[in-house]
């Protein structure tokens, strides 16, 4: 069978990626898996253990990356985020389109190791419209929206590393030109 396309999501925290990730997720031509991560940070009240991250210790994050089970992981404000590598493995072999939606760090350390990977960087339309979108979901305290925002100032100046660039003004839109891209990609791979 034929390995799936791996493909990086990446953008600054707060442009939407997540929301970009579900209306793409809905699109079941594109035969989509989501590479679910491993994260230090605590649940926010809607988040689910194995379904939006293995939320775990930092012992056992830590243990993780000495044992090389990790294809990337990063620290962001303070708490590790990474991506488990078998299940990613699996998935590829069993021909699915995987999706890692992950900050910058680990992104350009897939783009090494994985220069074959499909990247997409999401921008905002502004970064007004950045912070507002951070702002609004307020479930952090103002210390860390700034951390946030000045990481996310940093964050877009790596855009020019990524395959594709989309603007995230629309979800549908967005959504649609990253679809149109992976079945892009995914026919050329074919050929
Ligand atoms: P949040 O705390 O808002 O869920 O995530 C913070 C940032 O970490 C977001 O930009 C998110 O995309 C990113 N992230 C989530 N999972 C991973 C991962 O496995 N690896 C890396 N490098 N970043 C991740």
């Amino acid at each position: 069978m034929e390995k799936g396309l791996l493909i990086v999501l990446s953008g600054p925290s707060g442009v939407g990626k997540g929301t970009v990730r579900q209306e793409l997720f809905k699109d079941t031509s594109l035969n989509l898996a989501y590479s679910i991560s491993m994260t230090t940070r605590q649940p926010r009240y809607n988040e689910q253990d194995g379904v939006d991250y293995f939320f775990v210790s930092q012992d056992e994050f830590e243990k993780k990356i000495k044992n090389d089970e990790l294809l990337e992981y990063a620290q962001f404000v303070g708490n590790y985020y990474g991506t488990p590598r078998s299940y990613v493995e699996q998935l590829l072999n069993e021909g699915k389109n995987v999706v890692l939606e992950i900050e910058v760090q680990g992104a350009l350390q897939v783009m090494k190791k994985c220069p074959y990977a499909l990247t997409v960087f999401l921008v905002p339309p502004s970064f007004e419209e950045l912070e507002k979108r951070i702002r609004g979901r307020s479930t952090e305290k103002e210390e860390v929206i700034q951390e946030r925002l000045a990481k996310a100032s940093k964050e877009i100046a790596t855009k020019d590393e990524y395959k594709y660039v989309v603007v995230n003004d629309e979800v549908l839109l967005a959504k649609e030109k990253i679809a149109e891209i992976i079945r892009e990609n995914l026919l050329k791979k074919s050929q």
